[in-house]
């Protein structure tokens, strides 16, 4: 509000992180990993900034002596048994809405911009994806792979330019079906969509698609207090106020609310939370994954790898218009390097685990997806790790004959 609530060096101001998180603010990723260790009573002497301070920290903790060798830094990024990311088609596997079961599946999908003029463009190459009822599905890849225009097929606003698009099992372009539907059925939230509110008040935006489907005005203002009271809003403070004046992450709701007041089946969003604070970001993430356990199916464009490893079930990766990999978040990130070729990092947790895993960590090789996680593997590792009272050497209980270890008192 104007004033000056906080003034320190980075290590001062990120220490107050309940106070932050108050504002509405985050604090670094080593931060939080450290509070919560903290919170396990690993004793960190100081509050490390970067993710390479922890590590040196957690180092520090676990070494008295520099006679142990298996403790050198090791290549950070691989992981311990990395499952095959690469799938070069789609896995048949229980659970995952493959092909006509699924509620969306494109069928070996390509897609060309201006066709047959001379900046004709491929933008899809072949994909096949399938999307099960009710799955929240992650659709990354570089800037450019075709993340975008995937989706809009999903909604039938791009016409595939060979192979189908199904929804329920039924072809989206052929004869019978009804477009009118279909957009009312996947609902597209596109990137900003708070620049697309134009109405004079939030309700009468909200309104604006429910109306262009043709219900009824009872309906549709049902469907408008309905919509904004899914996203946090208050329909009678909310619903008469211009939606100019609102905050940023007040309008990205209301312009969500204006997609589900149609009641769609499939929600597309493309980077729902960017551009927002944290606070505004925490408040769209709960409404997805609200929206998500009430039953709707999701599919989340994202370049937020954490976002994406807490929240999805499944992940597509597009590169260069083509299918990638796809499968759950822990078979795309098995392994880093392979990610990292296409210009994708892994998510921060993986990242950190494979550093640890790298450096001889006796960990347990589950991939970690959340903080929560990785900071239980980290406990586990600790109570793992063993002092030699004679030598000094440290010892993983359950490694003892790695060669490298020299302690023979025991
Ligand atoms: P992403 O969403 O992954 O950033 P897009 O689907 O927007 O990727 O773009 C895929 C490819 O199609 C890119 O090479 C892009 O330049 C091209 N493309 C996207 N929209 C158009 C358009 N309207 N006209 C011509 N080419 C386009």
């Amino acid at each position: 509000a104007g004033k000056i609530v906080m003034d320190g060096s980075p290590a001062e101001v990120f220490r107050q992180g309940a106070t932050l998180e108050r504002l509405g603010l985050d604090v670094p990723f080593a931060v939080r990993l450290a509070d919560m260790l903290c919170e396990e009573g690993i004793e960190l002497s100081d509050r490390s900034l970067s993710e390479k301070d922890l590590m040196r920290e957690l180092e520090r903790l676990t070494r008295t002596t520099e006679k142990v060798g298996k403790w050198e830094s090791g290549k950070v990024g691989a992981l311990p048994s990395p499952p095959p990311p690469r799938i070069p088609s789609p896995p048949r596997r229980a659970g995952m809405g493959e092909g006509r079961d699924g509620k969306i599946c494109s069928e070996d999908v390509s897609y060309f911009y201006h066709k047959g003029l001379p900046m004709e463009r491929k933008a899809l190459s072949e994909v096949t994806v399938p999307i099960g009822d009710g799955e929240f599905v992650a659709l990354i890849g570089p800037t450019g792979s075709g993340k975008s225009t995937l989706v809009q097929h999903f909604n039938a606003l791009l016409k595939p330019s060979e192979g189908r698009v199904l929804l329920d099992g039924s072809d989206l372009w052929c004869e019978k079906m009804d477009l009118e539907k279909v957009h009312g059925k996947v609902g597209l939230v596109f990137q900003f969509p708070e620049f697309q509110l134009f109405e004079e008040s939030v309700a009468k935006d909200v309104a604006f698609g429910p109306e262009n489907l043709g219900w009824p005005a009872h309906r549709v203002e049902e469907a408008v207090e309905k919509a904004l009271t899914a996203v946090g809003l208050d329909a009678e403070q909310f619903g008469p106020r211009s939606p100019m004046a609102l905050s940023d992450g007040e309008k990205r709701r209301v312009a969500i609310a204006g997609i589900l007041a149609m009641e769609p089946e499939v929600l597309v969003l493309d980077e729902p939370t960017s551009g927002l604070d944290p606070k505004g970001a925490r408040q769209i993430v709960s409404l997805l994954k609200t929206l998500h356990r009430e039953g709707r199916t999701i599919v989340l464009i994202s370049h937020d790898m954490d976002l994406v490893a807490e929240i999805a079930e499944k992940v597509i990766v597009l590169n260069r218009g083509r299918l990638w990999a796809i499968g759950t978040p822990e078979s795309v990130w098995g392994s880093l390097t392979e990610s990292e070729d296409i210009g994708l990092e892994a998510p921060r947790t993986i990242r950190f685990f494979g550093a640890l895993s790298a450096r001889g960590w006796p960990l347990n090789g589950g991939v970690p997806m959340t903080m929560k996680a990785l900071s239980q593997e980290i406990v586990g590792a600790f109570r793992k790790i063993e002092k030699c009272g004679d030598c000094e050497l440290l010892i993983h209980s359950h490694r003892q004959e790695a060669k490298d270890v020299k302690c023979l008192h025991r």
